[in-house]
């Protein structure tokens, strides 16, 4: 028999499985990537994303079936008619929970990133420092200037759109163009920068008198 060898074997072909096999291939090893479940055909294996809610036949909703099988599964938001044929089921696949524990789980290429929410927020300097500042859990080992050339590697490579707000609880990114807000976002995001000025910061609320929503919109696209 002819037997393979490989430099790099890499288990589960989710988010870090799947950016670990693409660095290791591209620097020269012979890398293998295995997953247990089924490929994801893009656009083929996508039954219901151009579905219209009245096409489904509870209308998106869980039958009452589906919540007693998955009582873990359910809870998560979208496991719904529309996106649960990629979950784990919880009867198919039970695990013990010492303290209760929510594992969602999708075993298929792409493993959860099939279900995910497609926010890619980059943690803060706050966030590292918070269990040695707070007393909790184990110290990050490392801070966020340590990891920001890398988040920036990878939005490079993935394409992440936003805002440069300029905020240190919430740091900027290397973005592409934001998406255009909608009305309603427009209007929630001007209230709260009133607010803000007005109460949190009244010393220059007499600038914001001045305020026009376009020169706001001109300063948030850069
Ligand atoms: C509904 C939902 C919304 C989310 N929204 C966001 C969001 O907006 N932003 C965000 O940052 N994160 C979000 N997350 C979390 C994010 O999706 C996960 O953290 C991320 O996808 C995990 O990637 P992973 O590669 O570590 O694990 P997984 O995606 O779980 O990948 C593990 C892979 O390993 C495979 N596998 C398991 N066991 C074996 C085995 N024995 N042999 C071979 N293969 C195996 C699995 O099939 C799977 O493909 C969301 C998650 C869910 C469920």
């Amino acid at each position: 028999m002819k037997s393979n060898t490989f430099d790099t074997i890499v288990v589960g072909a989710g988010m870090s499985g799947g950016w670990a096999a693409k660095e290791f291939s591209e620097q020269g090893f012979k890398t293998l990537l295995l997953e247990r479940g089924p490929n994801v055909e893009h656009l083929k294996d996508y039954p219901t994303t151009n579905m219209q809610p009245w096409e489904f036949k509870h209308r998106g909703r869980l039958t009452a079936q589906d919540i007693k099988d998955n009582p873990i599964a359910s809870r998560c938001y979208a496991f719904r008619e529309d996106a649960k044929h990629f979950f784990v089921k919880d009867n198919e696949h039970p695990y013990v929970q010492k303290k209760p524990f929510d594992w969602l789980r999708g075993y298929q290429v792409g493993g959860k990133s099939i279900m995910w929410a497609r926010q890619v927020q980059r943690w803060s300097k706050y966030d590292f420092e918070g269990p040695a500042r707070d007393g909790f859990a184990v110290d990050w080992p490392i801070r966020y200037d340590d990891l920001a050339p890398w988040y920036t590697y990878v939005e490079q490579f993935v394409g992440v759109s936003g805002n440069k707000d300029g905020l240190d609880t919430l740091p900027d990114g290397d973005f592409l163009k934001p998406w255009e807000s909608n009305i309603v976002e427009d209007y929630f995001s001007t209230e709260i920068f009133t607010i803000h000025e007005k109460i949190i910061n009244p010393r220059s609320y007499k600038r914001m008198t001045n305020y026009s929503k376009s020169s706001y919109q001109d300063s948030q696209i850069n």
